[in-house]
């Protein structure tokens, strides 16, 4: 079985949690249109929807929220947070966002144009529907082995740097405003990208003049990723290899909320001067002013200092270790996953999982569902209800690879008898696989559909 280092912590304060029974549970399905982004918090026993805004924050952190300077303008909490971004990411410029897809939404306000491409290893869902809201194309080139669910690449956030040269060379630089990566790569099941890759991408956007910029939610793990993997890595500090990470792009976007581990908040860095200037008007019309963002003032200390602990090595060791551990208990119960487990989340493959059911009817969808149902455990879908859209010339519908069901893990929030408790759920859904179904869409929004979409049981 696999061991991996005690947390790093102990606990100061608890909030309680509950197993509401099985009627209850089946009618909370119900109200919710058997989406569990509709259900009510309370009625979740164990809630691994995502990892985002969920941590629990250190008493650093509390702390520091007391400091908070909420002067409107040039507060002391924008600039200590300052310094921790430029000590860590070092572009000359940032402004503080409410959350990642704020960042998202203005850097492609500024940059993208209608027809213009976007392509990246994968975009997450926000920053996809970002491009999309400015007429963009968002183009996904990670390598082959992503979606490949049992090949062990020990990075399989990596981009197809050969097709991405191909891509920028098809269809000419002039229509790509800029090229992204994401690390790790979470719609692809939190894999990281390796030095090497970053390296060869930011050489290849260079190469063409297109301006580079990182999705940088899990950089810390995704750094840690490198220490422990990649060759020449592994006396670094994880402060060291980030630093060395940013300093191969032009700007990065980040939720703070990941590897900041803090409740809400993100940011939007660069270093162009001009492109600074014209997204501090854009967050002016949209979020706030440039020293603070829309957030408060005791929000930016909360990140300052959050920033710091994500970097933690004993707490990577302990967190990337907890998400092992999940993965490895389920292997050893035969359920299908992801493999080798990205840093924040262990992915369920659906497909394998539920082999009866087609792409059509959501096998995503209904193990997240009967995740549930037999033990109040929430999860989101990865698959269909997320991605699948109708081939804009012929009309039909094109499915994504993947059909997962991810368990995000909440950063320093379970114990690993909660997770044990998981597992047990999980092996007593597999076997009694055949009588779990599939689901119809009854309505979806345009955009980001898994967030709202309603459902029937087939
Ligand atoms: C969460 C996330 C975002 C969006 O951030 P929000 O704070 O939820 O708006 C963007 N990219 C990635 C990779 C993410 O995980």
């Amino acid at each position: 079985m696999a061991s991996y280092p005690p947390e790093p912590y102990r606990i100061k304060m608890v909030e309680p949690i509950r197993l509401v029974d099985r009627p209850q549970r089946e009618h909370a399905l119900r109200q919710a249109g058997y989406n569990p982004f509709a259900l009510r918090a309370e009625d979740v026993f164990i809630d691994l929807m995502t990892d985002s805004g969920t941590g629990a924050m250190s008493q650093e952190q509390w702390s520091a929220l007391m400091l908070g300077d909420e002067s409107y303008a040039g507060a002391r909490s924008f600039y200590r947070l300052a310094e921790a971004v430029h000590d860590i990411f070092g572009f000359r410029f940032f402004v503080p966002t409410h959350q990642g897809r704020a960042a998202e939404n203005i850097l492609a306000s500024l940059l993208v144009k209608e027809g213009q491409f976007v392509p990246s290893n994968m975009h997450f869902d926000t920053t996809y529907a970002n491009i999309q809201a400015r007429g963009g194309c968002p183009v996904n080139l990670v390598i082959p082995e992503a979606s490949d669910c049992t090949n062990c690449h020990p990075f399989k956030g990596n981009m197809d740097v050969e097709r991405l040269r191909r891509f920028i060379q098809e269809n000419g630089p002039t229509r790509i405003p800029l090229g992204m990566i994401t690390i790790t790569n979470n719609a692809g099941g939190g894999q990281p990208v390796s030095m090497e890759n970053l390296r060869e991408v930011a050489q290849t956007y260079r190469q063409f003049g297109i301006p580079f910029f990182i999705d940088a939610c899990r950089y810390a793990e995704n750094a840690y990723f490198i220490k422990l993997r990649e060759p020449g890595y592994a006396h670094k500090s994880t402060l060291e290899i980030a630093r060395e990470i940013f300093a191969l792009a032009d700007g990065a976007t980040m939720s703070a909320k990941k590897d900041a581990i803090v409740n809400i908040g993100g940011l939007l860095a660069m270093n162009d001067e001009t492109l600074y200037q014209r997204a501090c008007n854009e967050l002016i019309l949209r979020e706030g002013f440039p020293t603070y963002g829309g957030l408060a003032g005791r929000d930016l200390d909360a990140i300052a200092v959050g920033l710091r602990e994500g970097l933690d090595e004993d707490y990577l060791a302990f967190r990337l270790g907890q998400t092992a551990y999940l993965a490895e208990r389920l292997l050893e119960e035969g359920l299908p996953i992801i493999e080798p487990p990205g840093g924040h989340a262990v992915y369920l493959d659906a497909r394998r999982f539920l082999p009866h059911i087609p792409q059509i009817e959501f096998p995503g969808q209904a193990l997240s569902v009967e995740l549930y149902l037999e033990g109040g455990i929430r999860t989101v879908e990865i698959g269909s209800v997320m991605f699948a859209h109708p081939d804009p010339i012929t009309g039909q519908m094109i499915h994504p690879d993947l059909e997962l069901v991810r368990l995000a893990i909440p950063r320093r929030v379970y114990t690993q008898s909660h997770l044990d408790y998981v597992v047990r759920i999980a092996a007593r859904i597999a076997a009694r696989r055949e009588q779990v179904h599939g689901y119809k869409m009854v309505y979806a929004p345009e955009a980001l559909r898994h967030f709202t979409a309603r459902f029937e049981p087939l």
